[in-house]
């Protein structure tokens, strides 16, 4: 068996992203059970300086792809190269984020590797000279374990992998491409950000999520929707989201936390207004410290909960604003 592991490290604003750095941790503890090496694959324009500096987060090699055709995001153009590289390197296993982008060119990638995908992993490890990958099914209600006939092709939930801390000198070697944009089918003409400068749920530290509880902001809900920004303004954090909220518009989808939206661990959630579904749950109950705020004691937030205050979003959320303000100010 090949013993080498291939991860893809997405990047974002010109450097590795969180998850990318957390697959490549998962990458190198699963090359060192296996006996063999993690290769991290950048793809993009301008990353040299970072490509170079890989080794001290798992890598034992890198390669970059720079050509300008990876200056913006094409499903085709990456799963064509990963494959390539998959196969170059001799992978037993290929590894990449379950971000909306690896979940959109693993699948292709997997599938013209003849193989395919453990989606969404939040385990992964060698057992019985095999490779295991463990991913939660039937939105986390139980955990199964696949294993591949040959090569693993698993993309990795963000916020459950740790970035590895390595002081490896890890060579860059540059991949050349043999086709440009006018090959691929599909390209990403623009990417249009949303409000500059705002925290990703992903990434943030501390998340503080509304639900429909806070009700309509272009309506009577209003005031909490400010109130909850306030909070999270005083916390140094990013405004996250039920499913129902950002159905409804309220907020846009790249805020909602949970299983079809994103999954977070940050050190503190705060639930306001949110009864607790499972599929939100599937989203955060892995963060360290969930604080939840709601009018209806037998919400089933509560049970994951460490901290509960059973009251109104109006009146609690000031109140912990005001608190935590003159908190911090000392
Ligand atoms: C396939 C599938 C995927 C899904 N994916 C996701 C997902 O990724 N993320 C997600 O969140 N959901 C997801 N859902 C939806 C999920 O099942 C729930 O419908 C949703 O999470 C409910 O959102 P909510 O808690 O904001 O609303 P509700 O369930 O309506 O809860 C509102 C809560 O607010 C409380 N409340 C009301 N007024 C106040 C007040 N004034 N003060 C304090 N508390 C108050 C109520 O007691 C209630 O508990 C998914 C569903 C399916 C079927």
């Amino acid at each position: 068996m090949s013993k080498n592991v291939l991860v893809y490290v997405e990047c974002a604003d010109l450097r590795p992203t969180k998850a990318g750095l957390q697959a490549l941790g998962a990458g190198q503890r699963l090359a060192r059970q296996l006996g063999g090496e993690a290769v991290a694959l950048l793809t993009g324009p301008g990353l040299e300086a970072e490509a170079a500096k890989l080794g001290a987060h798992g890598a034992n090699k890198v390669q970059l792809a720079a050509a300008e055709v990876f200056a913006t995001y094409s499903q085709d153009g990456l799963a064509r190269l990963v494959t390539q590289q998959a196969a170059a390197t001799q992978a037993a296993a290929v590894l990449a984020s379950a971000t909306p982008m690896g979940k959109d060119f693993m699948a292709r990638a997997a599938a013209a590797g003849k193989a395919g995908l453990a989606a969404d992993c939040t385990d992964i490890k060698v057992e019985g000279g095999k490779i295991h990958a463990v991913r939660p099914v039937y939105a986390g209600k139980a955990l199964a374990t696949v294993e591949a006939a040959g090569v693993l092709w698993a993309t990795l939930r963000p916020n459950v992998f740790a970035v590895e801390a390595t002081a490896i000198s890890a060579p860059v070697e540059n991949v050349n491409v043999s086709y440009g944009p006018g090959d691929l089918k599909s390209v990403v003409r623009e990417i249009v950000q949303g409000v500059k400068g705002k925290l990703d749920v992903a990434e943030a530290e501390i998340v503080v999520s509304g639900g429909r509880g806070l009700k309509d902001p272009a309506g009577e809900g209003k005031q909490n929707w400010e109130n909850l920004e306030k909070l999270a303004t005083t916390l140094g954090a990013a405004v996250g989201a039920s499913r129902a909220v950002v159905d409804a518009g309220w907020r846009p989808h790249g805020d909602q936390v949970g299983q079809t939206g994103k999954t977070v661990s940050p050190k503190l959630y705060v639930a306001c207004g949110i009864s607790g579904a499972i599929q939100h749950l599937a989203g955060m109950s892995g963060s360290k410290v969930i604080v939840a705020i709601n009018k209806d004691d037998t919400a089933p937030i509560f049970k994951v909960a460490d901290y509960g205050i059973v009251g109104m979003v109006e009146d609690v959320v000031p109140a912990l604003t005001a608190a935590f303000a003159e908190t911090l100010k000392s």
